[in-house]
């Protein structure tokens, strides 16, 4: 039985999968079974934010393998304190965290504290969670509710837990407000809802009125966060001070990890909340490399240059080709190139695939990069040498 028939008789197809199998990967270099070599500008959907077998990283996820993997968190995990103390120090807020392995979980912690507030702060109980209609926060039976897209709400599943409300734009956020409201969750930039920005002033003034009404802004940085969009948080470039803020994607470079920050920091009482595995020794330590070596990407401008440089080669492509492309969207390197439609963009990508460069899809008509922090401009330049010899025959 190959592999490809395995996968097909023993796995579950909740997934409609490419059949391609990976055996090797190198920063941002892929190569297939059949002795293929790729260009990954998608990093597992944000997660290898350090490239494929990353030097710094491996080594310390064997160095901590070789000791301890999990003992529970009925202890003390010292990785665990350290990466918290690191990714608040890096946010500048001031805040706890409580650790998960994806970002449903993260986002499920974040419900939890904004429903528990709800419950503290008002004297009728508040509950409900606005939304927006593009977003996405998860899997889970109750992060699947809190994501706004309604061909996610499969009857197949329901019933669902009531508590949420959605909205089409920052600016309905405010009408969309009743006695049952405690909090606000919104993604600063929609990653799956199609590589949407929102507009720094109209997020300001929300988090602002949100702070003055008692309210809770959750910002979910499952795909934002950790260098993502240049900086550490987009809430630090949009310049905001959310309540609670989640984690996952990038941050374990690969390793399982969700985290949810708050700056309730006495929210949760021992049996409030809890995971056998969040945290634990392996993918802690590994949070803590993969930091390290975006924070040094970072200051040292490589950061930058990286994202300039694909920049660049985004405009250029969307302003070459106006028969396919609408505009170049996204900040940092969490980007996308508006295509005319969703035929255009599902041949985009299979295509590409073919030529050995891998991008995703986002929204109906959104080819999306999310290539590794750590790319070097070779790789770049491949891979949009081989994305352009793509584009030539749509
Ligand atoms: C991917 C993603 C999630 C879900 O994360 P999982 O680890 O798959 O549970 C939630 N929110 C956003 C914004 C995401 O991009």
């Amino acid at each position: 039985m190959d592999i490809v028939e395995m996968d097909k008789e023993y796995v579950l197809h909740s997934y409609a999968r490419n059949e391609t199998s990976f055996i090797k990967g190198k920063g941002a270099k892929l190569y297939s079974d059949d002795g293929k070599e790729f260009i990954d500008f998608a990093s597992g959907i944000g997660v290898s934010s350090v490239g494929h077998g990353n030097e710094r990283l491996s080594s310390a996820i064997c160095e901590q393998a070789k000791n301890i993997i999990h003992i529970s968190n009925l202890q003390i995990i010292e990785p665990q304190a350290r990466l918290a103390k690191r990714v608040v120090e890096l946010s500048g807020y001031d805040m706890r965290c409580f650790f998960g392995n994806s970002g449903a979980e993260a986002n499920e912690a974040a419900l939890k504290i904004a429903r528990k507030y709800g419950e503290r702060e008002f004297e009728q109980k508040r509950f409900k969670v606005i939304t927006l209609k593009y977003s996405f926060h998860g899997r889970t039976i109750t992060t699947v509710k809190a994501t706004g897209q309604e061909q996610m709400h499969k009857s197949d599943f329901s019933p669902y837990p009531d508590g949420f409300g959605y909205v089409d734009s920052i600016d309905a956020i405010y009408e969309a407000i009743d006695d049952k409201t405690v909090a606000v969750m919104i993604e600063l930039v929609q990653g799956e809802g199609g590589v949407e920005p929102f507009d720094k002033d109209e997020v300001k003034a929300l988090a602002k009125f949100l702070k003055k009404e008692g309210l809770l802004l959750i910002v979910d940085e499952v795909q934002t966060g950790v260098y993502r969009t240049g900086e550490f948080l987009a809430s630090n470039l949009y310049e905001i001070e959310p309540d609670i803020i989640t984690l996952a994607k990038g941050l374990g470079g690969g390793v399982p990890i969700g985290v949810a920050m708050t700056s309730l920091k006495d929210i949760f009482e021992p049996g409030d909340h809890g995971s056998t595995f969040g945290g634990n020794y392996l993918s802690t330590r590994a949070g803590l490399e993969v930091v390290d070596i975006l924070e040094d990407e970072y200051k040292s401008g490589n950061l930058k240059e990286k994202i300039d440089y694909f920049s660049s080669y985004l405009d250029r492509v969307s302003k070459s080709m106006p028969e396919l492309f609408v505009s170049s969207v996204g900040v940092g390197l969490m980007r996308g190139l508006r295509v005319k439609d969703a035929n255009t963009q599902g041949k985009i990508i299979n295509e590409a695939f073919k030529k050995g460069v891998i991008v995703l899809k986002a929204g109906r008509n959104t080819v999306r990069f999310l290539p590794p922090l750590t790319i070097t401009k070779e790789e770049i330049d491949e891979g949009f040498k081989r994305f352009e010899e793509v584009l030539i025959n749509i």
